[in-house]
């Protein structure tokens, strides 16, 4: 989805684009993301808050579109005590403090975010980066291609390899979707002991999740993981207690100490989101754009020397 939203940028300012991918987009980490606009597990703390900012009014300008798979909701992020604003509360519009709270929590914070659902969303975007004229083709790279102007490096976890970067790491997280049960709110208990909790609804669907699990490569859900899921799920949304379970997914989010986004001579490299791929797509997309067109230092020393 990283890629896919940089091909855009790009293509919108006139470059011709050619995405390669080893997973198509439904068979993504992205695929898998609840998703809200909401920093996670992301770092430094400076530019993930510009980043979010820029996002947040891309998705804001796409959620008049109901056909890009983004909605404006409303919900609440329950804390056990009373907190300052988090780091990032500059990125959205407003915040205001909760007192309606489920059992058991102190405080809690209630704001507007763009919910994106992924299916939906990533085929809108796979359509808008061949609107505009660029190709996507399915291809194991075991290397950065040669031959191109310019390479964007959008490999999430694979930059491992693409970009012999093993600070890269899997951080895996299981979710659990429901059937939608009039669920109009989403719900966030980022500080829960066992792993950040959350009910997003969709439009068919609600996302329940999860968890965060450093290290580990397998994307196999575990039934007693998905019966701990929903049991703290039922914590913040009683309702979901009935809710009838349609299916469980493992994706493995690509955690690194910071996101790497810079150009290395004919390489930029965009990868390392963590847990907020989605929330730091379009700024980075925009950031990617501008290193794109900023001229190479070997070019500016030629033009100096003319
Ligand atoms: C359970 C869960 C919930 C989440 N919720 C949210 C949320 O609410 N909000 C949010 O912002 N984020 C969320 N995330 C995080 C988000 O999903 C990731 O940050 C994001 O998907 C990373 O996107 P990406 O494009 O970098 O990586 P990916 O989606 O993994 O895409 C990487 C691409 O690179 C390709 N690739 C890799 N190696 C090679 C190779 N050798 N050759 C060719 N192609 C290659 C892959 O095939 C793939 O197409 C969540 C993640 C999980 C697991």
């Amino acid at each position: 989805m990283v890629g896919l939203s940089c091909a855009v940028r790009l293509l919108e300012v006139g470059h011709r684009v050619d995405v390669v991918a080893r997973d198509l987009p439904l068979e993504t980490t992205s695929a898998v993301a609840a998703a809200i606009c909401y920093p996670y597990r992301a770092a430094p703390q400076d530019r993930v808050a510009a980043w979010t900012i820029r996002s947040y009014a891309a998705f804001e300008g796409l959620a008049a579109s109901p056909d890009s798979g983004v909605r404006m909701l409303e919900g609440t992020e329950v804390l056990r005590e009373r907190q300052a604003d988090p780091w990032w509360v500059d990125a959205v519009p407003s915040m205001d403090r909760e007192t309606s709270l489920p059992e058991g929590y102190a405080d809690g914070w209630t704001f507007t975010t763009p919910v994106v659902e992924m299916p939906i969303y990533l085929g809108w975007l796979l359509q808008r980066v061949k609107a505009l004229g660029g190709t996507v083709t399915r291809l194991n790279l075991p290397e950065l291609p040669q031959g191109a102007d310019v390479v964007v490096n959008c490999a999430g976890l694979g930059a491992r390899l693409l970009g012999a970067d093993t600070t890269v790491v899997p951080v895996s997280g299981q979710v659990v979707y429901v059937e939608q049960f009039g669920l109009v709110r989403w719900w966030l208990d980022g500080g829960a002991p066992e792993g950040p909790t959350y009910v997003i609804p969709r439009s068919r669907d609600v996302v329940v999740g999860g968890t965060d699990v450093e290290g580990d490569w397998s994307r196999t859900p575990s039934p007693e993981v998905a019966e701990g899921i929903l049991a703290r799920g039922a914590r913040l949304v009683p309702g979901l207690a009935q809710a009838r379970v349609i299916r469980h997914k493992v994706g493995l989010r690509p955690v690194r100490p910071e996101v790497r986004l810079e150009r290395e001579g004919r390489v930029v490299h965009c990868y390392g989101h963590g847990g907020s791929g989605v929330t730091l797509s379009w700024g980075c997309a925009d950031e990617v754009a501008e290193l794109v067109a900023a001229p190479m230092e070997s070019d500016r020393g030629r033009h100096a020397a003319d």
